[in-house]
């Protein structure tokens, strides 16, 4: 099959899911309200990537189970393959089960523990966040406690995945890479169409916040990349949603659009734990492909699209130099100098032969 790109990265995989419901839970709104057996998907996934010519994936935990010592364990079984993101699972399990009490410095804590080891590139999906059923949250509550959120990634230099990107917060913390997930909506929002993808589109004005484009319609990758303050140096491709469970079903209501599975599970109508995983590369690769016959992209900018962005943001090895586009002020604009080199030497595994001349010879 032929690649779309020179290096591919899904920036957006559930590697440990086809869950079994195994507890209720009353007390937080927990993936449907139950606890789930973690199961180890990651045998399909990896099939799929190399089907599909995906280089690498980002891990992210699974909403009602996924710990970060599993996370882990799966990063160092696949280092040339998978990196992963952490999160206050393990908390947010207990206090499910009512044997803890959720705090922001509780979450954090857990976090960090994760970030020491040096083992995970960024936080997300679902940022440490209060659960329980019937909670509130009041702006200037949730905004403090994604500021704390954002001063340890800060410290440990790695990337915020979010859901709800507050323009304020990418303003204050500009050295944080900022990822929006799915673009701006869930996968199951599908149906909300390309106004949530032009509310993004002016979030990602921001430099250092990024649309992760998994679910997107080729038509929708036209807003952002016809935005002079986004591009394709904004933009990070993902399988949507590869490997999550329960399935969603991505109905389009209201759009013209087709969905990569019509009928792939949907919370209570639905088996819970499906008996096929939706084919999320065949889809999304594919209006990858109708990007470029649609003229929207140069191949240079689906590279970094592709993988190029998120080889820079989650520091991941890249083959060989000289790969993704840079020092280009029609891509860069007015900082273009600052984008030489694309990458550090340290991520390049196969550096540059030495050359009989330096390149400063020739300006
Ligand atoms: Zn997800």
């Amino acid at each position: 099959m032929r690649n779309e790109g020179r290096f591919v990265v899904d920036t957006h995989i559930h590697a440990t899911t086809l869950y079994k419901r195994i507890a209720k839970t009353n007390k937080l709104r927990l993936g449907s309200g139950y606890i789930f057996e973690t199961y180890d998907n990651s045998s399909l996934c990896l099939y799929d990537m190399e089907r599909y010519g995906v280089d690498m994936g980002i891990l992210l935990p699974s909403w009602p189970g996924t710990l970060n010592k599993m996370q882990a364990e799966l990063v160092d079984r696949y280092p040339d393959k998978l990196r992963a993101c952490c999160s206050d699972q393990t908390l947010r399990l207990k206090c499910a089960k009512g044997e803890a009490k959720w705090t922001i410095e509780a979450a954090l804590e857990e976090v960090e523990a994760a970030l020491k080891t040096g083992k995970f590139v960024g936080v997300g999906e679902f940022l440490p966040e209060d659960f329980t059923k019937g909670k509130i949250y009041g702006v200037r509550e949730r905004l403090d406690e994604f500021r704390k959120i954002c001063d340890l990634m800060a410290k440990y230099d790695v990337a915020v995945y979010t859901r709800t990107n507050d323009c304020r917060i990418a303003d204050e913390y500009p050295d944080v890479p900022m990822i929006i997930m799915h673009g701006g909506y869930s996968g199951s929002g599908y149906r909300m169409g390309p106004d949530l993808i032009r509310t993004s589109s002016g979030m990602a004005a921001n430099e250092n916040v990024y649309l992760e484009t998994g679910c997107w319609p080729a038509e929708y990758y036209e807003i952002p990349l016809k935005d002079p303050n986004v591009g394709a140096t904004q933009l990070m491709w993902s399988g949507c949603d590869q490997g999550n469970c329960p399935q969603y079903n991505t109905a389009r209501l209201g759009t013209k659009y087709i969905a990569p599975s019509g009928t792939s599970g949907i919370r209570n109508k639905w088996l819970f734990t499906p008996r096929y995983q939706t084919d999320w590369y065949g889809w999304s690769l594919f209006q990858v492909h109708k990007v470029r016959h649609m003229n929207l992209a140069t191949q240079d900018e689906l590279n970094l699209i592709l993988g190029g962005n998120a080889a820079k943001i989650f520091k991941l090895p890249v083959p060989q130099p000289r790969m993704f586009p840079c020092g280009r002020p029609d891509l860069n604009g007015i900082h273009w100098e600052k984008s030489i080199p694309f990458l550090p030497a340290e991520q390049i595994q196969n550096p540059d032969t030495p050359q009989p001349y330096k390149w400063d010879d020739l300006d």
